[in-house]
């Protein structure tokens, strides 16, 4: 079989373009971190393409463009490439490594097509930068992919194992062939096989780009589904969820769940002086406190206006009552500044222990709140234990 090598590049060329385009319409109105990503990998792919046109003219313009200027564009691309998965993925930037590793790479090539001519030792200088990039996407790929086994992120690792695979061959080839190498449009197998996997790359690439934006996507919705946009902590759906979990995980260990609801105590007053924005200002400050006396397995969450929960595993109702009266007495000595006053505040509490296997989240809420009504009525600024509180209608003896 025989290929025209240039068509075939031409051909990665429209098709890396092509993807471009997909890729940039998929992004829509979303934003995010998933579509920052997908914009870049856009762009990248759209670098790429004019990468492709100008490799693919080699022999029919001069060196210095369809060497120089398309070895430089092509690891431009891989460098945008690589920092778009790396943000679609979390993992910290390498955008210095990068740069620096392209830089010299392509100086090496510059060296090797002007001062000493040597097809070969171009190719390496490429293939080191080229490979360098793999790893920076080969090695988070795994680490994320082995903590949630997501197939998108299957698909991006075969398809660049796959390309690591052609690199070392390509290079092996060219360091251990006879034959001579008369460069990347030679029709030689191994310039077939490698060009081939290069045209298709894009269009592999991208999909699992896709799936991996997708999926990204339906994370930070789910994420922003369950968190309070005022003060950052967990809404009623995420509490409702957690304290889920940690029932069954309290009948699992056989250890006590404390349930914590605290309301602030005429909060409409502030709202009255101060307006909607300093009652803002003053949930924030009272979260922040909040969570400063919370411990490591404590979940917050809100639950309404200025009413909070606090899921304290591991703590029973004396324990969970002694955190409340902590978050009470610091509330009570806390000042707020707003609009140049200092406003103090106290906060009134309810607390409870779940009965694993018999409660669920609305009966602990529920009772949590009875307790918090008991220690409303009793003057405010307290803290009262559901097991205290007398039921509304005794049962009959
Ligand atoms: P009590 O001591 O009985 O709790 O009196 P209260 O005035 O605090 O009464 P309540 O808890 O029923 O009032 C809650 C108020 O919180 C009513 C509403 O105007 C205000 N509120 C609800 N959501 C927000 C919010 O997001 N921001 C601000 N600033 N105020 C809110
Ligand atoms: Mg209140
Ligand atoms: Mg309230």
């Amino acid at each position: 079989m025989s290929f025209d090598m240039a068509t075939l590049a031409l051909m990665g060329a429209v098709q890396a373009l092509v993807m471009a385009v997909i890729l940039w319409v998929a992004t829509g109105s979303y934003a995010g971190v998933a579509r920052a990503s997908l914009r870049l990998r856009a762009g990248a792919q759209a670098v790429e393409a004019v990468a492709w046109v100008l490799l693919g003219l080699r022999g029919r313009v001069g060196d210095w463009l369809s060497i120089l200027v398309a070895n430089a564009v092509m690891l431009l691309a891989y460098a945008m490439a690589v920092q778009a998965l790396r943000m679609l993925l979390g993992a910290p930037s390498r955008l210095r490594v990068v740069a620096v590793a392209s830089v010299a790479a392509w100086l090496g090539i510059a060296w090797f097509a002007l001062v000493t001519p040597n097809f070969q030792a171009r190719v390496l200088c490429a293939s080191a930068v080229v490979l360098l990039d793999l790893a920076l996407l080969i090695v988070p790929l795994c680490e994320s992919l082995r903590r949630d086994g997501s197939a998108a992120k299957g698909v991006l690792l075969a398809t660049l194992l796959i390309a690591v695979a052609m690199v070392l061959w390509r290079d092996a080839d060219l360091l251990f062939s006879t034959r001579p190498s008369t460069g990347l449009l030679a029709p030689t197998s191994v310039n077939a096989v490698y060009l081939m996997f290069l045209v298709m790359q894009p269009l592999f690439t991208s999909i699992g780009f896709l799936l991996l934006y997708n999926e990204t996507m339906q994370a930070e919705l789910k994420l922003l589904a369950r968190i309070d946009p005022l003060t950052g902590v967990n809404n009623r759906l995420a509490l409702v969820e957690a304290i889920g979990r940690l029932l069954d995980a309290a009948g699992r260990n056989g250890r006590p769940l404390g349930v914590l609801m605290l309301d602030v105590d005429h909060f409409k007053a502030v709202n009255d002086r101060f307006g909607h924005g300093g009652g803002d200002r003053v949930l924030l400050s009272l979260v922040e406190r909040i969570q400063r006396g919370l411990g490591a397995g404590d979940v917050i969450g809100r639950v309404g206006g200025e009413e909070f929960v606090v899921l304290s595993p591991g703590n029973g109702v004396a324990a969970t009552r002694a955190l409340g009266e902590r978050i009470r007495a610091e509330v009570a000595c806390m000042q707020v500044v707003v609009d140049g006053h200092a406003l103090g505040m106290t906060v009134s509490a309810g607390v409870t222990e779940a009965v694993p296997g018999a409660d669920d989240a609305a009966a602990l809420l529920q009772r949590a709140d009875a307790a918090l009504y008991a220690a409303k009525r009793a003057g405010r600024n307290r803290v009262v234990a559901a097991e205290d509180v007398a039921p509304a209608c005794p049962l009959p003896a």
